[in-house]
């Protein structure tokens, strides 16, 4: 998917993309996510593309899904109430804010509702519990709408 990772240099600097000097290894080597450090495989790993460092050179930082919708959310929030297209929802023209909102979408995880079957939005409401299975250990993460589900069909 190479278009989705083609962040703009402004994009990364909302997510606020740490400068290379002061990573350890892994990070710097894109083994580990920029942000939480946790250990990457290739189905979580957003490549955020190639990067200069005066000192470094080219380096390729790379993230989890996870730090990458977390911050794109975050940035967006930052961003959007001193901006004044994106406080008026009918606006599409910010490249930032509707990339940033993009990002938040792309990589947020995909959640059912185990009552309906039906996604749950990055943006709707849900509530998550933990579901106890009595032979399993531990019980699975199970999410539902907090409204009720509607019925479409
Ligand atoms: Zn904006
Ligand atoms: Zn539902």
């Amino acid at each position: 998917m190479p278009a989705d990772t083609a962040l703009s240099p402004e994009v990364l600097e909302a997510l606020a993309l740490p400068r290379f000097t002061g990573l350890d290894e892994a990070r710097a080597a894109g083994r580990a996510c920029v942000w939480g450090g946790e250990p990457l495989v290739i189905e979580t790993a957003v490549d955020l593309g190639e990067q200069h460092d005066s000192t470094a050179g080219t380096w390729f930082p790379r993230a989890s899904r996870q730090a990458v919708a977390e911050r794109a959310r975050r940035a967006f929030t930052a961003h959007a109430p001193a901006c004044p297209a994106c406080r008026d929802e009918d606006q599409v023209d910010c490249p930032l804010g509707a990339e940033l909102h993009r990002l938040t979408l792309v990589y947020t995880a995909v959640r059912y509702c185990s009552r309906c079957d039906r996604q749950i939005a990055p943006d709707e409401d849900h509530a998550t519990y933990q579901s106890q299975q009595a032979s399993g250990p531990g019980g699975a993460t199970v999410y539902t709408h907090s409204r009720p589900c509607q019925r479409q069909r």
